[in-house]
């Protein structure tokens, strides 16, 4: 199975489909996440606070696939902000994952509260120009946020990975992003099972119509909008039912009928709360 890859704003690419390690047990990290990359999972995404960055690292290593087949993520936590911190913090994760280079390194909130957030993304960039990170990026940056790193900074984010699925679309954080050429990574896609989205009329009817689940159906609508996403799932057979969304295609109707579930409908925390 081929994923497509998205061209990122500074000429790396990313797996447009990948596998999330939030709420993955430390102690299970190395077994599923090496079943995802048999799976087929190429792109993995994990952070410093998940506790598991050792287990993905183990998993990498020993699947034996080559360094530059994987596309892998983690993120600063908030307490890590400010430049000598983001430094250590950086160095020890990348020591967790026993890797010499991660794909993707991003802010994982802005923490308004600690107003650390523009040194870090300095930082950032230094770390990028080092090589040790071939891309940076955001994650639950608000218009107001992303306004601020682009006025005082001139480095634009390659990604800003926010919650985004049918009741949460977040169009103005989508639109600005589009308009700077930031790709929107879209954490939560299957709204983390915290409403009853599988049985929406909307999705039930086209997953029946294609003969494919309901979460086969929300996987098909982020990608025809084009969003990064990878949705968590300890259970293999999810990994594999998750894997399988390249070879049918959402109608024009209904992705309309999809997109029209907005609702504000936010699961998680408001980004300006979480410092
Ligand atoms: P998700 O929307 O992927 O939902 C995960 C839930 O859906 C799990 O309970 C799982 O059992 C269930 N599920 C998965 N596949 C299913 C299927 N085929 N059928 C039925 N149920 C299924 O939520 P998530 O894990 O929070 O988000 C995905 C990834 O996004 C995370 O693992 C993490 O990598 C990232 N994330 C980032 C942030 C952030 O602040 N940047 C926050 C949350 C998650």
């Amino acid at each position: 199975m081929t994923v497509p890859r998205i061209q990122l704003n500074d000429g790396h690419s990313i797996p447009q489909l990948g596998f999330g390690v939030f709420k993955v047990d430390p102690a299970e990290t190395e077994r599923i996440v090496s079943e995802a990359l048999e799976v087929g999972y190429r792109h993995l995404d994990t952070a410093r606070i998940y506790g598991n960055e050792e287990g993905v690292g183990r998993a990498i290593a020993a699947s034996g696939i080559p360094r530059e087949e994987l596309f892998i993520t983690t993120k600063l936590w908030n307490d890590d902000q400010g430049a000598q911190r983001t430094r250590d913090a950086f160095d020890a994760s990348l020591e967790r994952l026993g890797l010499e280079y991660v794909d993707l390194y991003l802010i994982h909130w802005p923490s308004p509260a600690r107003d650390l957030y523009v040194e870090s993304w300095r930082e950032f960039a230094e770390l990028r120009s080092s090589g040790r990170v071939r891309s940076i990026g955001v994650s639950n940056f608000l218009v107001p946020h992303l306004e601020r790193l682009l006025e005082e900074t001139e480095v634009v984010p390659a990604v800003d990975q926010i919650e985004l699925h049918p009741a949460h679309q977040q169009p103005a954080t989508a639109a600005f992003a589009e308009e700077h050429g930031i790709a929107i990574e879209a954490w939560g896609p299957l709204g983390q099972g915290k409403y009853p989205l599988f049985e929406l009329p909307e999705v039930a009817e086209a997953a029946a119509a294609h003969g494919r689940t309901p979460a086969q159906v929300v996987i098909r609508w982020h990608l025809q909008r084009g969003h990064i996403l990878f949705p968590k799932s300890s259970s293999r057979a999810r990994m594999v039912e998750n894997f399988e969304v390249f070879d049918f295609e959402l109608s024009e109707g209904e992705m309309q009928a999809i997109t029209a579930l907005e609702r504000e409908g936010r699961v998680s925390a408001h980004p300006d709360e979480v410092n």
